[in-house]
């Protein structure tokens, strides 16, 4: 009898304390339907059979879309088939791919710029003559004929490839950074405002996307519409289903309300974008996961409860896309590796789907140190196998997961780098002096020779790291991406010890 009482007494303490625990959160979460996983294909493309590797994965940490930016991977056909790479992907393989993803339960979203960042194109000696500036390959003139019917022949290919094989529910038309509209005389003679070209060029490219896929919602990255005065926004034309993606990739956001509140009113949906990797610096090795937990935690909190004036509704942002920047811009060194990056990509997953179950209400007061043990923490050690993990310091060596050797060798790349540019600038050492005092032959041999046999050294060790890198990335990549890392990556400093 008194063990009856005793369980009665456990069940209702055990159910108080389920209370009091439960009070502290609210139940509804932040509301975002769509999480899409960007991978940008524009240098460092990953192998498929890796890419389909991954999808279980993302979608148990809460991924249902990936946006797919091909850039010179896709493989184009007729007329413009130089503007794939030699290296692209095989269209039985990439239809292989994105049917599989569908099946999974993927979005497929793929991404063609069709303003600005049109490198990969207007490089070209066929497409040069298409350039708004002509020395500048970065922006395309929207006023020539022949742009349009680039870009038309890009968005045909694209959109018949993918509804060939799943259906297309949404595309993203880039259109961001921008550098130089109005400045060539065809554009000139138009007599509009900078504004006016932009956005009757977006509505141009959505009447294309349009008439090959009339159900199709266009998204553009939402950067050349800020700083719009609130004059041109009342007297803005409405342009249906096009969406804007508001990207900020900062553990500090800069997010305008104002913006907001025009992109509301003018559009049916906003998007948001954080960053899971690309935004650390042009020439970042990986991602500092501690800034991109911030840039993501940053986001939810600002999106969380998120009310319009005058509005008693919190408004819910349609969805949110992961970048994982692979270049700056087409003629940009690479920065992180996808495979370099998952543990980043998978953190910031996890923690979106936790405040997409159930919010704190503390969530803008508690650290990010704090959100990372409480909520994230121990699935983050359970996908990565990690004996310990914490957010400031990520250790690889204490997790075991498939891409480990590869971020423990590319860990050790920066070390080293690092060590060879600190003791050959070293005054003390003097190891810079080498080479011209070799060069007029004014030195002791007695004095240089410990440094020569450092220099040997360090030239093997780094070699032997190259060797590293190069191996643990073919399983990834293919050996036309591995060539251009490890070249880039090794050449500075791999010179000057061989110039000494
Ligand atoms: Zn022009």
């Amino acid at each position: 009898m008194a063990i009856v009482h005793l369980g009665v007494l456990y069940v209702i303490l055990h159910a108080w304390n389920h209370h009091k625990h439960k009070s502290f959160y609210i139940h509804r979460g932040v509301n975002l339907s769509k999480v899409i996983v960007h991978i940008d294909l524009k240098g460092s493309p990953p192998k498929l059979e890796y890419l389909t590797s991954l999808l279980p994965l993302l979608k148990d940490v809460g991924a249902n879309g990936l946006l797919m930016e091909y850039e010179d991977m896709f493989p184009y056909k007729g007329d413009i088939s130089n503007l794939s790479s030699k290296y692209c992907y095989k269209e039985n393989e990439l239809k292989e791919f994105i049917k599989y993803a569908w099946e999974s339960g993927f979005e497929i979203m793929p991404l063609v710029q069709t303003f600005g960042h049109m490198e990969h194109a207007l490089k070209l000696q066929e497409f040069k003559h298409l350039r708004e500036i002509p020395m500048f390959p970065d922006s395309i003139c929207p006023s020539k004929m022949e742009s349009m019917a680039l870009i038309k022949n890009m968005l045909q290919q694209v959109i018949q490839f993918h509804t060939s094989v799943v259906p297309l529910r949404y595309i993203h038309i880039g259109c961001d950074e921008v550098y130089h509209i109005n400045k060539c005389a065809k554009c000139r003679s138009r007599r509009q405002k900078e504004l006016d070209i932009y956005m009757s060029h977006l509505r141009s490219v959505t009447e294309i996307v349009k008439f090959y896929s009339p159900n199709v919602t266009v998204l553009f990255w939402d950067d050349m519409l800020r700083g719009v005065d609130s004059d041109y926004w009342s007297t803005m034309k409405i342009i249906n289903d096009v969406e804007p993606v508001c990207w900020d990739y900062a553990t500090r956001l800069h997010v305008s309300h104002r913006n907001l509140y025009n992109y509301h009113k003018k559009f049916n949906n906003i998007w948001i974008a954080s960053a899971y990797k690309g935004a650390e610096g042009v020439t970042a090795t990986l991602p500092d996961l501690y800034s991109r937990f911030m840039n993501h935690l940053e986001w939810l909190r600002f999106i969380f409860d998120y009310k319009f004036g005058g509005e008693r509704k919190s408004y819910n942002f349609k969805g949110i896309i992961l970048t994982g920047w692979s270049r700056y811009s087409h003629m940009e060194p690479l920065c992180e590796l996808l495979p370099a990056s998952i543990p980043s990509l998978v953190m910031n997953l996890l923690l979106i789907k936790h405040f997409q179950k159930e919010t704190s209400k503390d969530i803008h007061t508690i650290p990010a140190t704090e959100v990372f043990h409480l909520y994230v923490r121990d699935d983050f050690k359970k996908y990565f196998q990690c004996e310990y993990a914490e957010l400031n310091e990520f250790d690889s060596h204490a997790c075991q997961y498939r891409e480990s050797k590869l971020y423990s060798s590319l860990e050790y790349f920066i070390y080293q780098n690092e060590d060879i540019i600190r003791k050959i600038n070293d005054n003390k050492k003097g190891l810079h002096s080498i080479e011209y005092y070799n060069r007029i032959d004014h030195m002791n041999m007695n004095s240089v020779k410990s440094k020569i046999i450092w220099v040997n050294q360090s030239l093997q060790d780094f070699m032997a790291i190259e060797s590293k890198v190069s191996k643990a990335m073919l399983e990834y990549h293919s050996s036309f991406v591995v060539v251009e890392y490890v070249h880039y990556k090794f050449y500075n400093e791999k010179k000057k010890l061989k110039s000494l």
